[in-house]
């Protein structure tokens, strides 16, 4: 079949490789302990394979939402994950199961969670700028290999890259691909979906994504390891806009104090407001930042922090089928109309919004439809 038969609009994949499953999947996993996580869609619970013993995690998706017939999503989730694969900082997709109401996914399981839990952790546990520099390279690496094989994420935040252990400091894996897209499919960007503090300029204006789109989030992300805070979150949506849409970046010394300036140099050539400017996945694996020796001040960020942001996430639930949204904000970018559920999480790492600053000098389009 040609490639472009394969593909919905949209950038969309539509064909999967996996046998989708129809006898019971309590037949051949076993739940156990509390859930994992979970997102608006779905809920993540560990499993083991009864046959081996192997520890997994199964990501339960329900197939409609919001009314709406979503198994086109899932399949092309699946996809995402079928094609990257052969890249071992991309999580690992062992089997597929489907019912009634859900697909299950069962991945491979990353045990050290999120790397959202040592952003926003004190001292002891949050990351050293090494720590940041291993790591960085490793999600670099697993986004070089979407980028060359012309995938984005478009989803990428401290929620989604994982560990495989959190102490000692394990490897990570990047899940979440209910986003992503082939790049040179996507035709409208108005459906594409993002969180607030991470969505690079071009989706607020709804201008072209790209690779570079995943890139900025990478600068973000770097951010939040680095200084525990994050780079564009206000107080109202509207200012963590306004602050993307400007470019608006604390990079005091006092942020990033005993952080080294390859660093910053590091984020400032990803949070450029020109995709086309920004560093692509290669180029910054080749940045002197990421091959720098040990650093010798490589310490725990030490900025105090609130104690809104020292808040975890709500994991504990036990049901699945979450009606409500995840802790992390999403935005809704569909159709022009956007849903915002809630803030959360991370301090915000820059002084209070001026109201004297005119609104949305450069995002007219948006306008007050889009904010909630
Ligand atoms: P959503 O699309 O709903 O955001 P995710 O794939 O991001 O779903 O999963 C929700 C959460 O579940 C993640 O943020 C993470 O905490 C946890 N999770 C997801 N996949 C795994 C995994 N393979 N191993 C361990 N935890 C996982
Ligand atoms: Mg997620």
């Amino acid at each position: 079949m040609l490639e472009s038969a394969k593909m919905s609009k949209n950038g969309m994949l539509t064909k999967i490789l996996s046998r989708i499953r129809t006898d019971p999947f309590s037949a051949n996993y076993e739940l156990v302990g509390k859930e994992l996580g979970r997102g608006k869609f779905a809920v993540v619970k560990k499993c083991i394979e009864k046959a081996t013993g192997r520890q997994c995690a199964a990501k339960f998706l329900r197939k409609r939402r919001k009314g709406q017939d979503c198994r086109m999503d899932i399949l092309n989730e699946i996809a995402v994950l079928e094609s990257a694969k052969a890249n071992p900082y991309v999580v690992a997709l062992y089997e597929v199961y489907e019912t009634n109401n859900e697909i299950i996914l069962v991945l491979e399981c990353a045990a050290g969670g999120e790397i959202f839990n040592q952003c926003v952790a004190d001292n002891d546990d949050a990351f050293t700028e090494n720590d940041v520099i291993r790591l960085a390279k490793q999600i670099l690496t697993g986004v070089a290999f979407l980028h060359r094989n012309n995938l984005v994420h478009l989803d990428l935040k401290p929620q989604n890259i994982l560990l495989t252990c959190a102490r000692p400091l394990g490897d990570i894996r990047i899940v979440d691909f209910g986003l992503s897209r082939r790049m040179d499919k996507i035709t409208e960007v108005r459906e594409i979906l993002g969180t607030p503090e991470y969505v690079a300029p071009e989706i607020l204006s709804f201008e072209p994504i790209s690779t570079g789109t995943d890139m900025w989030s990478i600068g973000v992300l770097t951010y939040v390891m680095l200084t525990g805070e994050s780079p564009f979150l206000g107080e109202k949506k509207q200012e963590t806009f306004l602050n993307i849409s400007q470019v608006n970046v604390d990079y005091s010394q006092d942020t990033f104090d005993g952080i080294s300036s390859q660093a910053v140099d590091f984020i400032k050539s990803l949070l450029v407001k020109n995709p086309r400017k920004r560093a692509t996945a290669e180029e910054c694996l080749n940045h002197p930042w990421l091959n720098s020796l040990p650093h010798p001040h490589s310490h725990p960020h030490l900025h105090a922090r609130s104690a809104s942001s020292l808040d975890e996430p709500e994991t504990s639930q036990s049901e699945s089928e979450p009606e409500s949204p995840a802790s992390s904000p999403e935005l809704d970018l569909i159709d022009s109309y956007l849903v915002c559920p809630g803030q959360g999480g991370l301090k915000a790492g820059r002084d209070a919004f001026s109201f004297s600053e005119p609104p949305f000098p450069s995002l007219p389009e948006i306008k007050q439809e889009l904010i909630c």
